[in-house]
C-alpha cells in the first residue's frame, strides 16, 4: 500500500480539481469551506489508516491514545476502516462516542463545582434540531469531504496492491513466453 507521505500527497492533489467541482456544484463559498476543510482532515488525520500505528494516528499528538480501542477492535485495511461509507460513518460516530463521553465528565464536575442545572436530553434535542434546520447543508458537504477524502485513500491502497500483486504474475508470463520462443527456436534449427 502506498505510505502515509504518498497519501497525504494524493489528498493535496486531488483537492484542487474536487474543490473546483464542489464550487461549481453549490455555487457557495462557505460550503466550499467545510468540504475544503473536511477533505483535508479526512486525508490528513481522520482516514482509514487509524487503524494502525500510521501517520494519521500519529498527527493527534497528545490525544492519539483516544484511537487505541478503535485500533484494538479492528484489523488493518477492514472492511470497517476501509470500507466505502462504513469506514467514515463508524470514525464519525466514535469521535462524536469519545466527545461526548469527555463532556459528560466536564460538565460533571462543573456541576459538582458551580452547582448548575443541566438536561443532557434537552441539549441533545436542541443541537440536533440547530443542525437540522440551519446547518444541514454543511453537515452533509462535511461528510461528503470526509467521505470523498477516505475513498481518494482506500482507492490508492486497492490500486498499489493490484498492481503489486500483478506485477510478479506479469513477470511469471514473460518469462514463460521467453523460454516458449527459445524452445522453439532450438526446434526450427
Ligand atoms: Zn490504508
Amino acid at each position: 500500500m502506498p505510505s502515509g507521505r504518498t497519501h497525504d500527497r494524493i489528498t493535496l492533489l486531488s483537492l484542487p480539481p474536487l474543490a473546483v467541482v464542489v464550487y461549481i456544484l453549490t455555487g457557495r463559498g462557505e460550503w466550499l469551506l467545510w468540504f475544503t476543510g473536511a477533505y483535508l482532515f479526512s486525508g490528513l488525520m481522520f482516514g482509514p489508516d487509524l487503524d494502525i500505528y500510521s501517520l494519521q494516528y500519529k498527527r493527534w499528538g497528545m490525544i492519539r491514545w483516544i484511537w487505541l480501542p478503535y485500533q484494538s477492535c479492528l484489523k488493518h485495511r477492514s472492511f470497517f476502516s476501509h470500507g466505502l461509507m462504513v469506514g467514515t460513518v463508524i470514525r464519525v460516530i466514535y469521535l462524536l462516542t469519545i466527545v461526548v463521553i469527555l463532556a459528560i465528565f466536564i460538565v460533571a464536575i462543573a456541576q459538582l463545582i458551580w452547582g448548575f442545572n443541566w438536561n443532557w436530553r434537552k441539549v441533545a434535542e436542541n443541537s440536533f434540531d440547530v443542525l437540522k434546520s440551519q446547518y444541514l447543508g454543511e453537515a452533509i458537504v462535511t461528510f461528503i469531504g470526509l467521505e470523498l477524502s477516505a475513498m481518494s485513500h482506500s482507492l490508492s491502497d486497492y490500486l498499489v496492491s493490484y498492481f503489486k500483486r500483478s506485477q510478479p504474475k506479469q513477470s511469471n508470463r514473460t518469462l514463460k513466453k521467453k523460454v516458449r520462443s527459445k524452445a522453439s527456436k532450438k526446434r526450427k534449427k
